[in-house]
Order: structure tokens, then sequence, then C-alpha cells
């Protein structure tokens, strides 16, 4: 690999050249951004913006109320203070707050400098994290920008913390020295983190397409070097399903790790780059650590290039809302751990697994009822990083567009197999997807021309499946409507069995978990024999078949004693206070398996060649 990647850095010089006079040479003056960090174990830094050029009405600068690739309302402007506007000449300018995320500056000449501090204690794929280890900058978090200057290019430049010899990690395009970063666009700049701090680079290429890893850990080198060997592998399964990689405007795909003690849990695609923070190591997690990988590397074409109507282009003062996560997120939750089988990092009984989750998460929630995939996808401006104080019935009525969408995939995937005799499969209807929509581009960096709509997705199904009338009735069951495929039949043909995990076993409900002590503390799901009871959150559950059952163990020999069909009396008391009896009619606990049938069976000729197909190691083509 070696001497491929001197070729690469020698590369990369004159490529970023080329680009970094590429958004500067328009014309309009760039926006100026500098980040200094005077106290960062006090997690602060200081940003003084420059805005040149500017037409005499009022400066509108505001903060970001929503993050690219996060689909909930964020307040960033709750952690902004020490917030001055001055003119080119130094004097402070006055400024008023029209509304919780903005500052106007009314009067002010040709350019003006606004100086605020920022605060940031966490480390995710959103927010802005600063310490004495690094600065960890999602730019929404981050940076003021201003109203109407959306086309205008920007320069960032870093200041290292007294003592430090940090480096910067970014998709942004290099400027004149390591540390002075530009973005063409603001659509651009907020699409990329940035991470500055002790990073430890890795690199490697697949054919032309460059890719960095840029970690910042606590594990050793070997740990490190080992790791991005096999999200090589990923990549280069990854790179198969869509026959190429798309142009990414720096000249590569930056991994952007974060596994540290005190970082929060997250993965965040972006264009030209990810983000992912776990308070994990590679030695310890290196699995769950490669699943996400797996995941958020798919977004570079799924949601970052194939992008859906409703999330182009992002809105920064509101929550943008989309038809197709199902397809976005949820395919894309389909492929991670596919893509990680197919590179043989994963053995199939972890698969298996895998797809058993979907399985169970679509088999055993009422919440398909109420709503579709469409639906579901409509919600995540509430769901994805949105809190709320007051109590939600979403176990009852939502269904997560992940492992939805995940399913969904694997019946889609499944049943154009079957129908083709193995000839088209889902990577053919990504395939088309990118070619139709992701690969066409944008006018602009950061842009894409061509957002698909749900008809466009159901379009392309019927050519690549042959078969518009199966494709329409595809959408209006599974997609748009409230069917749930037929899992057990789909996966006989890959050999794989959809069995009860608990045969025979009697059950009343998954009312609580190993630590509840008799407490219902979640809502209880209309398909529970003990809903019909009556029994809701914050009852306490107190006896079943004339016995205390004051933990899950208790319940459980008690139910052991019983099998489905057994009428049980029970006593529970209501938050009020009030106590109750009921009779519950036991079922069989409903929970699935998946499990490959020679284990116990015989796996034939025809299921072995579908599975090897589907799950087997691919070349790019
Ligand atoms: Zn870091
Ligand atoms: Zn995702």
């Amino acid at each position: 690999m070696l001497p491929g990647m001197r070729r690469f850095a020698l590369a990369l010089v004159s490529l970023c050249a080329v680009i970094a006079a590429g958004p500067l040479a328009q014309g309009a003056s760039p926006l100026q951004y500098r980040f200094t960090f005077p106290e960062p174990q006090h997690r602060w830094m200081q940003v003084d913006a420059t805005f040149p050029d500017l037409p005499p009405a009022a400066l509108e600068l505001r903060m970001s109320r929503s993050s690219p690739g996060r689909y909930s309302l964020h307040e960033f402007a709750k952690n902004v203070y020490d917030v001055h506007a001055f003119g080119s000449d130094g004097a402070e300018l006055e400024t008023t707050r029209p509304d919780p995320y903005g500052w106007n500056v009314p009067r002010h000449g040709a350019a003006v400098t606004v100086k605020y501090k920022v605060y940031g204690d966490r480390i995710d794929g959103t927010y802005l994290a600063i310490d004495e280890t690094h600065a960890h900058v999602n730019m929404p978090a981050a940076i003021m920008w201003a109203h109407g200057l959306d086309n205008r290019p920007s320069t960032l430049t870093f200041e290292q913390p007294a003592g430090m010899h940090w480096t910067v990690a970014t998709q942004l395009h290099p400027g004149t020295n390591a540390l002075e970063f530009t973005a063409p666009n603001l659509q651009y700049l907020m699409d990329s983190p940035l991470e500055f701090g002790p990073v430890a680079m890795r690199e490697f290429s697949v054919g032309s397409s460059k890719f960095r890893f840029a970690a910042h850990h606590t594990g050793s080198d070997a740990d490190l070097d080992g790791y991005v060997k096999d999200v090589e592998k990923i990549v280069r399964q990854e790179g198969a399903v869509y026959g190429e990689y798309p142009s990414y405007e720096p000249g590569y795909y930056t991994f952007l790790g974060d596994y540290l003690p005190y970082a929060g849990g997250d993965g965040m695609e972006h264009r030209n780059s990810t983000v992912m923070t776990e308070a994990a190591t590679i030695a310890k997690d290196r699995e769950r650590l490669l699943d996400i990988a797996a995941h958020e590397f798919f977004h570079c074409w799924n949601v970052e290039r194939i992008r859906p109507q409703g999330l182009e282009p992002f809105d920064f003062e509101r929550a943008n809302m989309t038809d197709s996560l199902w397809l976005a997120e949820g395919f894309t939750q389909y492929y991670g751990p596919l893509m990680l089988q197919r590179a043989n990092l994963v053995d199939l009984a972890e698969t298996a697994g895998t797809i058993a989750g979907l399985v169970n998460t679509v088999e055993l929630s009422p919440a398909h009822e109420f709503r579709s995939a469409v639906d579901m996808s409509r919600m995540a401006p509430f769901i994805d990083g949105g809190r709320g104080n007051d109590r939600t019935n979403w176990p009852r009525t939502v269904i997560s567009y992940y492992p939805f969408g995940g399913a969904i995939a694997l019946a889609l995937d499944l049943t154009l197999r079957e129908r083709s005799d193995g000839r088209v499969t889902l990577d053919d209807f990504m395939r088309a997807m990118w070619r139709t929509y992701g690969k066409p581009g944008g006018g602009r960096e950061g842009y894409v021309d061509h957002p698909y709509s749900l008809a466009d997705a159901e379009a392309r199904l019927a050519d690549v499946s042959g078969d518009a009338r199966f494709a329409h009735e595809f959408f209006a069951r599974y997609i748009e409507g409230h069917e749930v495929a037929d899992y057990r039949g789909l996966l006989t043909a890959a050999g794989l069995v959809v069995k009860k995990a608990n045969p025979g076993r009697a059950w009343l409900g998954s009312v609580f978990d190993q630590r509840d002590r008799g407490h219902v503390a979640s809502l209880v799901l209309p398909t529970w024999p003990i809903y019909a009871a009556g029994v809701e959150q914050d009852d306490d559950l107190r006896e079943v078949d004339g016995q205390r059952v004051a933990s899950a163990q208790e319940l459980e020999s008690v139910l052991r004693r019983h099998k489905p069909g057994d009428r049980v009396p029970i006593v529970f008391v209501e938050r009020s206070g009030d106590s109750k009896s009921a009779t519950v009619t036991l079922a069989e606990d409903p929970r699935l398996d998946v499990v490959p049938v020679e284990r116990g069976g015989t796996l034939t000729a025809g299921q072995k060649a579908f599975r090897d197909r589907w799950l087997g190691p691919q070349e790019m083509k």
C-alpha cells in the first residue's frame, strides 16, 4: 500500500491547490471565520466572523436550529454568549434581537465583524465539544451565518491552543496552510464537521478513489491499522453495490472517528465524510464500530447524493421533512450489516440475528396499523434527537424508520431475487437510483439537483424489475400501506428459518425487565394479553395465579407452570392506589428467531446458491 499512498499524497497537493482556488476566484469576497481557544479546559471557543462586501440592508446573523442529517430542531443559539459586532474601523455596532436565534446589525458599513463565545461539551455528530484533548466541531453548533449570503465562499482559520500541536481533519477544502480551510458556500460549510486534535491519519485507495481515516482514540497504532484494513474491506463491498464511488469534491472521503471514554454514541453522514463517536475502543468494540462505519459510508451514495425531496436544500431555520427515510435510512440500515457479511467480517449466525431483529421489530409492533413507512418518515423531526417533557405513546404507534425501512429492504431484496431467479437484486435498484438521481450531481458544490420523490423511487423499481404493476403493488402495500411482508416465506429461499424463540412458553406481555420489581415501567402494548386486563404504565403488578410477583424471575417461574391458552387471575394496583383483579388469557411468547436451516435440517443446493449470491463477497462490476 505504501507506494500508492505516496502517490496519493503527491496527487493531493496539486488537486487541493486547484480546488482551493476555485470557490475564491468567483469575485465575491469570502466570509472569514477565525477560531481561537483561550481556555479549552473550560470548554468554550472564541469565534470572530467577518462578513465583507455587504449591501446596506440590516445584517441578519443567525445561529442554526437544525443540523444536516439530524432531523429534529436544536437551539444552537443557547450556548452562544458575549456577542459583539464591529465595523471595519473597529467601532462597536448596535445589535438587536429579532428572535431567540438571531442578532441583527441594523446599521453598518461595507463589512461587519461579529465576535462571540460559544460553549460546547457534547462529542457527537451534531454538537460542539471543546476540551484540552480536542475541538470537535459540527458547524451548525458553532458558526453564525447571515441571511442572503448562502452562496458566498468562506475561509476558516484555526489557532493552536497554547502548547498544543493539533491537526485538523475535515471534508473542507485545504487553504494556504495546515490550519486554513475553505468552503464554497453555506450548504457545504454546514455539512462539514471538523476534528482539531491529536488526529491519527490512515489512507487507502480503491482504484482511483481515495479514502482517509482520521482517528482520535485511546488505542494503539496497531489497533488502528487493523481496524482501517477492515474498513477498507467494507468500502470495497459497498463500491461493488454501486459499481463506482462518487467523485468526492475535496479529492477524498474522510472517516472521522472519535473513540473516547467521554464521547457520546453517534454516527452522522456528510457528503464527503462521516463523524463517528463512541465511548468505545477499537480493541474491545471493533465489530460495533465497523457496523457504524458500514452504515455511514453507505450514506455517501444513499442520502448524500441519492437525496430524497424534502431534504434538499437543508433548511437551517426549520425542520426538513421527507417521505423517504425508510429508504434513505432504512435501506442503509439493511446494507450496513449485509456489507459486514459480504466482507466476511461477521458470520452467518450474526447476520441471521440481525435479520431476526428486523423481523421482530415489524411483526411484534402494532404500530404499522396506524402509520405507514411514509408516515414514520414524517415523524423524524420529533424522533431523531428531539426530546419533549411530555410522554408519547410511540411504542404503540411508531416503528423507527431504521428497522422498519431495513425490514422493507430485506423483503424487497429477497422478492426481487426470487422473482428473477437471482438476476435482479436490490443492488440493481440502488444502482438505478444512483445513476438517475445521485450521479448527475449538482450545479453548485454540496447541492443535489435531482432529489427523488416517492413516485420516482417506484418508477426505478418498475425499471429494474421490468414490472410496473409489481412496483406499484409493493409500494402500495408495504411502503404507503400497512401490510407486513411474509418474511417466513421469503427467507426460506435462502435457507433461513423463522421460528418462535421460545416455543410453547406462556406469556402475558413483556411487562417488566430485570430491574422493575413488579412496577410496570413502560407502555403496555395492545398485542400483550395483559393489555385487555387494563394494566398500564406506572401500575404495580402484584399477583399472578395467586402468587406474589415482585420480579421478572418470579413472574417467569409462575408462567412456566402454565401453557398458552390458560386463564390466570391477576391482581394489580393502579397508580391512583386502587387495587384491581382481572383474568388474563396467556398467549405463546411471540418473539422470533431466524436460524440457518442446516441447524437440524438440510440446506438444498438451490438455497445454498441463493444464499451465496446474496451474502457472498461481490466484485466491482
Ligand atoms: Zn476528538
Ligand atoms: Zn444513517
